[in-house]
């Protein structure tokens, strides 16, 4: 790191809010625990990190606490080489890292599991009971009985009321996102119900066609725009105020989705195919399209997103999606615990100090890594949940 560089310049930008110290004690006596600090990161780069605003618009965890009783609220390491599938986030983790809170995933299996189903989840679906709609409030209820044992720690968001008072105290941001509408099984009804039970973020499709709409990586169902209902299902969760995600969702579907939506929306977890071309990943002319409407992507941590490369692979993301995109359209949608192999340096949340340096590292001006680290996803969660 050279002196002179734009991030350690404007030394008085770094508002220290009371909140931001208090956080800092915290990740000092954890480090005095035993647990390893950032010792490599010069303590201008973590304190910046600190005081950002930090959101992460996909995270999977819910999925194992269901499965697995993982306890999201209790210290882990990764256990799989690799840090692969799970064990990357929990609470302690987060606050040591200064994550703020994130959109936990709900994956749920489907009641007729299909064909182009992911091979991983038609396994998941012989092992695990529960399907469909019931399978999303109970996992929706795990999130709220979460909050309600853990109340210092997490906060079930259901506004942006409930999202500033969690960032204003510290406490980890919680929305429950849906990963796919067979979630609620063609029936706006259950839809409601959810809304009820604290679901504040809709993914239209996960890895098989649904009531709704098509994903992107099944072959055969390119043609397959929006449904009648999965275009009644945007008006819906517009009316509801739940954040539209149209992550999964193949090409005619996302031009679907742009030419009717009214407020913000998210790609909660995918990269750039200009990059790595990959079937997940948008290509320009969505992503372009995607930021003029004031939409945001969140740019996932997986190997198979981002492709060979380390922290240098998502920067290398970054850049790309800033210059096609404009820096209003980046955010952070790690997809940790959702299966993936993440690339070395993010392994789990604990990467993320090491991300903010690397953009800045990389000559990134300092308003530009906050929009990225959370304020461009804060401010369509705001927007849209009002
Ligand atoms: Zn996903």
């Amino acid at each position: 790191m050279e002196m002179g560089r734009e991030w350690r310049q404007p030394r008085a930008e770094l508002r220290f809010s009371r909140r931001h110290f208090l956080l800092a004690s915290a990740g000092g006596l954890v480090a005095g625990c035993g647990r390893p600090s950032w010792p490599d990161l010069p303590a201008e780069v973590l304190a910046f990190h600190r005081e950002s605003a930090v959101f992460d618009l996909h995270i999977d965890t819910l999925l194992w606490q269901r499965f697995l009783a993982y306890d999201m609220a209790e210290r882990h390491q990764p256990i799989f080489p690799s840090s692969a599938f799970a064990w990357q986030m929990d609470l302690p983790r987060a606050r040591d890292a200064g994550l703020d809170g994130a959109v936990l995933g709900i994956v749920v299996t489907p009641r007729k599991v299909r064909p182009e189903q992911l091979w991983a989840l038609k396994i998941h679906a012989k092992i695990e009971s529960g399907v469909g709609i019931d399978q999303t409030l109970e996992t929706l209820d795990l999130l709220q009985s979460i909050a309600g044992r853990h109340g210092d720690a997490i906060v079930h968001v259901r506004n942006a009321a409930d999202l500033d008072q969690a960032l204003e105290t510290g406490r980890f941001a919680a929305l429950a996102g849906l990963e796919g509408a067979h979630g609620i099984e063609g029936c706006l009804d259950n839809l409601r119900k959810t809304w009820e039970h604290g679901l504040r973020m809709l993914g239209l499709v996960h890895f098989q066609a649904n009531a709704a709409a098509s994903p992107m990586t099944a072959p055969g169902f390119d043609g397959e725009g929006l449904t009648d209902f999965g275009i009644g299902l945007l008006a819906e969760l517009e009316r509801l105020r739940i954040v539209i995600d149209i992550a999964h969702l193949n090409r005619v579907g996302v031009d679907d989705v742009l030419r009717r939506v009214q407020r913000p929306f998210v790609v909660s977890h995918s990269a750039c195919h200009g990059v790595h071309a990959t079937p997940r990943n948008l290509s320009d002319a969505q992503i372009s399209a995607i930021a003029e409407r004031g939409g945001v992507l969140g740019l996932a941590v997986g190997r198979s997103f981002l492709g060979p490369g380390g922290i240098d692979a998502f920067v290398a993301h970054a850049e790309h999606a800033r210059k096609v995109g404009g820096e209003e359209v980046l955010a952070i949608g790690s997809d940790w615990d959702g299966g993936i192999i993440p690339v070395p340096g993010l392994e789990d949340v604990g990467g993320l100090p090491h991300l903010t340096h690397a953009l800045l590292d990389a000559g990134w001006k300092t308003e530009a890594v906050r929009k990225l680290l959370g304020g461009n996803a804060l401010r369509v969660l705001r927007e849209v949940l009002g």
